[in-house]
């Protein structure tokens, strides 16, 4: 989609921004208990946008008493299927009304493009509460096949008060995903963005309550992982968490559950994805395209990056020509402008240790054959082609999330089977080739939660999105499952007997 903003505009509209910065609790804006503050910053300027509220384990529990009192109230959790849904299709039209705001808040506060901020904020944002909405009155529960003695309902609940903490690389697009299903259940909901991304979040929930969204249903928390994220992830009265972030964090809210009130966690984490290029695959099919985007979109800080990219050595030389010449072609710049295709990196500290990726790499002898230095100011990376990995390097094995591509020749489909498969993540893979048998060969044998062929794809609002292994829990983000997360399952038997 074409951005409807010039960059002088969407500088324009920044310096005009008013900002939220406080904590969003019972439908009210207000500090930290304690006073804390965190700064949040401008990634491409490197300068302090706002001071934030810190909320600490006493304004956690504030917001889950008025998410619990508004819960067991009913008045979002047991109201009609079509309140819900109405409520819900009304934040949809608000956020598009909004999304040049929202894009510009979002694209300032990560570094991200305006580009990729307006195609999610301006579409997907919105037809994720959209599409949740009007899934509300299209479910429906089941009745057990018993005999005439005996009616049994299978039904499903709002799981109840619901934490939801969430990763900085698509701050507002995470928050849809995991927000607009919970409210569709009925839940309550605490949101802990990203310290470096609290933005967006804030003004979203502004907009909830301008839907109508009763007060409590939705709070937004900001604050640092150890503070705020943990008096979330050991607060006793909240049912369930769903994170998204990396796979040590979410193993500590598995500890967290264990050691306060064994609540539910859903977990989607980080990922070591593969792009395999079987030898029959068409290279000019915008197979260079794709390989380009999936290692390079969103600055390559995307949980299913397929950075380690597999080509058959018949067709390596070709492929490595051409992917350096689109890696060298993408426009670093100001996120603010529309011909900009990749921003910095999110923190000087994430930046260092891209870098330090980089750095290693070279070291442990893959072949740097484009970009991978900094620019300044502000925290960026040109896109890096290594070539000549082999499967043991670190660069092939730990995730980077930066604008890393790691090209490795293999020898026939098994060979790329068997390296691709080893890994402890299972989050994504790409699959080339002509052949169907091939693919769906593939397909099968690979262990993660989204395979796609021909093309890179993370599939869409309707198509489940979690990981195998270290990437994910059981519990799915998007489709109707991601509806699942937030629900609990009960059984009424009604004995009956005949008159
Ligand atoms: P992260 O450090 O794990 O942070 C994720 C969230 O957890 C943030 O809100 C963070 O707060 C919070 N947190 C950090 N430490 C915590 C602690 N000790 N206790 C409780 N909460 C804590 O991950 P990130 O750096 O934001 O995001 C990058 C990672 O996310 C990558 O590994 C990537 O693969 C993964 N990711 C996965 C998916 C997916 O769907 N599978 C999608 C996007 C990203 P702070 O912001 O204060 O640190
Ligand atoms: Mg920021």
């Amino acid at each position: 989609m074409t951005i409807p903003i010039t960059r002088t505009e969407a500088h324009n509209t920044a310096s005009m921004l008013k900002i939220k910065n406080l904590a969003f609790i019972d439908g009210k804006f207000s500090g930290a208990e304690d006073g804390a503050t965190f700064d949040t910053l401008n990634p491409a300027t490197e300068k302090l946008i706002t001071e934030v509220a810190h909320c600490g384990s006493k304004d956690v529990d504030r917001a889950v008493k008025a998410a619990r009192r508004v819960f067991n109230a009913g008045t979002w959790s047991r109201v009609s299927p079509e309140a819900r849904k109405e409520v819900l299709l009304r934040l949809a039209d608000l956020i598009r009304t909004n999304a040049i705001e929202l894009a510009v808040l979002e694209s300032i506060d990560s570094g991200k493009t305006i580009t990729d901020c307006f195609n999610e904020i301006g579409t997907e944002v919105p037809n994720f509460f959209q599409w949740y909405a009007e899934l509300i009155d299209k479910r429906f529960d089941k009745v057990s096949p018993t005999g005439e003695d005996a009616l049994a309902l299978i039904v499903k609940e709002p799981i109840g008060v619901v934490g939801l903490v969430l990763p900085w690389n698509f701050p507002l697009l995470m928050s849809a995903w995991k927000i607009a299903p919970a409210l569709a259940a009925g839940c309550s909901v605490l949101v802990k963005p990203a310290e470096q991304t609290p933005l967006t979040a804030l003004r979203l929930a502004e907009l909830a309550q301008e839907a109508g969204l009763p007060d409590g249903v939705l709070n937004v928390l900001p604050g640092m992982g150890e503070t705020t994220g943990q008096a979330v992830g050991r607060h006793p009265d909240i049912d369930a968490v769903s994170f998204t972030g990396s796979t040590e964090v979410g193993g500590y809210f598995l500890r967290y559950a264990a050691e306060s009130n064994l609540k539910v966690i859903g977990l989607e984490m980080g990922g070591k994805s593969p792009l395999i290029v079987l030898d029959d695959a068409d290279i000019d099919d915008g197979l260079i395209e794709h390989a380009a985007t999936a290692a390079f979109w969103n600055g390559g800080q995307n949980c299913s990056a397929n950075m380690r990219q597999l080509v058959d050595v018949k067709l390596v030389d070709e492929f490595t020509e051409r992917i350096k010449i689109r890696a060298k072609s993408f426009k670093l710049g100001d996120p603010l402008d529309p011909q900009t295709d990749i921003g910095p990196m999110v923190t000087a500290e994430h930046q260092a240790r891209v870098l330090g990726y980089i750095e290693k790499g070279k070291a442990e002898g893959a072949r740097l054959i484009t970009g991978g230095s900094s620019r300044e100011p502000g925290y960026f990376i040109e896109p890096a082609v290594f070539t000549g990995l082999t499967p043991d390097m670190t660069i092939a094995r730990e995730e980077i999330f930066g604008p890393v591509l790691g090209v490795l020749p293999v020898n026939g489909l098994n060979e790329a089977l068997r390296i691709a498969r080893d890994t402890e993540y299972g989050l994504h893979a790409t699959v080339f080739t002509r052949d169907i048998d091939r693919a769906i060969y593939m397909a099968r044998q690979l262990p993660c939660g989204t395979v796609s062929v021909n093309g890179f794809s993370e599939g869409d609002i309707k198509t489940p999105f979690g990981g195998y292994r270290r990437s994910g829990s059981l519990s799915r983000d998007n489709g109707t499952e991601a509806m699942d997360q937030y629900m609990q399952t009960k059984t009424i038997w009604i004995n009956t007997a005949h008159p």
